[in-house]
C-alpha cells in the first residue's frame, strides 16, 4: 500500500466539522449545486450552525448529507472522517473496540460507525471477470473457529466462494452450500464465458466444461500443486489473508455480517494499488445511499 495521504495531511485538511461538510458537498455536487427552483447551477452559501446550504438567488436549501451514511447522525462529521481515515489505513480492518478507544465514543457508536463505513467499502463489480480466473471455496466461522484443535465432527462452517483474476480483480461471496447449483450461479454471474478457469478437482467444478468454460484443474490430493498454468495460488493467498483478518482482527464474524466483512476485504484487495484509500472510500458516498 503506497499511501500518499498521511495523517499529517489529514489533520491539516480537516480541522472542523465545516471543512468536512464542505468536502461532502463538493463530492456530492461535483459540478456545482443545481437549485431546483432556479433550475440551474447557482452559488450556494452555508447556513450558520446548520448542515445545509442555501441558494444565493432564491434561498432554497440543500442538505449534502441527505441519504448519505452521515444522515441524522449525532456524531460529529470530523469524527466520521477520522474513523474513515483510521479504517482505511489498516490492512485487515479495524475492530469496533479499537475505534471506540481512538474516538473516545461508546462501543455501540463505534460499532455502528464501522458498520456504516463498511457499506462504502464495497466493490462496484463492473463487468465480468476475464482472462485467467482462479476459483475456489473455503470454510470460515462456525463454532470453535478459534480453537486450536479443530473438531471435524462439528457442524459445517460458512462457505465463501472466491473468484480471482490473475493479477486482477477478486469477487467473493458467502454462499449457502458448496452444491453444484450454488457454485454455478456465482460462476455464471461473475465470470466471462471466454475466461480460462482454474480450480482444484472438487466435483462441483466438473460442470465448468459443460457450461462452456475452458477448465483446468489441479489435484491437491496428490500433492500436485502446480502443473503448468494449472495452479490456484492466487485464490489460496486470498483465503489465507481473509482468514487472518477474521481470526486475528475481528476474532469472530457472525453469519449475518460475514458478507459485509468479505466485501470490505474484497474492496481492499481490489484497490490494493490505490495511493489514497481515504479519498476512494469517501467518494463512495455518492453511490452508497441510505435505504
Ligand atoms: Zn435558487
Amino acid at each position: 500500500m503506497l499511501n500518499t495521504f498521511t495523517l499529517s495531511d489529514f489533520l491539516k485538511k480537516y480541522k472542523t466539522n465545516e471543512d468536512c461538510l464542505e468536502e461532502i458537498k463538493n463530492i456530492i455536487y461535483s459540478n456545482g449545486v443545481k437549485c431546483k427552483i432556479c433550475k440551474k447551477i447557482t452559488p450556494h452559501y452555508k447556513i450558520k450552525s446548520k448542515k445545509v446550504y442555501s441558494c444565493q438567488n432564491c434561498g432554497t436549501q440543500v442538505s449534502p448529507l441527505a441519504n448519505t451514511i452521515f444522515h441524522k447522525s449525532s456524531t460529529d462529521l470530523l469524527d466520521w472522517f477520522y474513523a474513515i481515515y483510521l479504517i482505511t489505513q489498516t490492512r485487515g480492518g479495524l475492530p469496533a473496540l479499537e475505534l471506540q478507544r481512538m474516538l473516545g465514543c461508546s462501543y455501540k457508536t463505534a460499532w455502528r460507525m464501522g458498520h456504516q463505513i463498511r457499506k462504502l467499502m464495497t466493490d462496484e463489480e463492473k463487468g465480468l471477470l476475464s482472462g485467467d480466473v482462479e476459483v475456489d471455496e473455503t470454510f470460515v466461522g462456525g463454532k470453535g473457529f478459534n480453537r486450536i484443535k479443530v473438531d471435524f465432527t462439528e457442524r459445517p462452517k460458512e462457505v465463501v466462494m472466491g473468484m480471482v483474476e490473475r493479477g486482477g480483480k477478486l469477487r467473493a461471496k458467502h454462499i449457502e452450500t458448496t452444491g453444484k447449483w450454488a457454485l454455478r450461479e456465482q460462476i455464471e454471474k461473475h465470470i466471462d464465458p471466454k475466461a480460462r478457469v482454474f480450480t482444484d478437482q472438487f466435483a462441483g467444478y466438473h460442470q465448468l466444461r459443460k457450461l462452456g468454460y475452458s477448465h483446468y484443474s489441479v489435484n491437491h490430493g496428490k500433492f500436485q500443486y502446480r502443473k503448468g498454468d494449472a495452479y490456484t495460488q492466487n485464490i489460496e493467498n486470498v483465503w489465507s489473508h481473509l482468514k487472518r483478518g477474521i481470526n486475528g482482527v475481528y476474532h469472530h464474524v457472525s453469519k449475518k455480517h460475514l458478507q459485509a466483512y468479505v466485501d470490505e476485504f474484497t474492496f481492499r484487495y481490489n484497490n490494493r494499488k490505490s495511493e489514497d484509500m481515504f479519498a476512494l472510500v469517501l467518494n463512495r458516498v455518492v453511490s452508497v445511499r441510505r435505504k
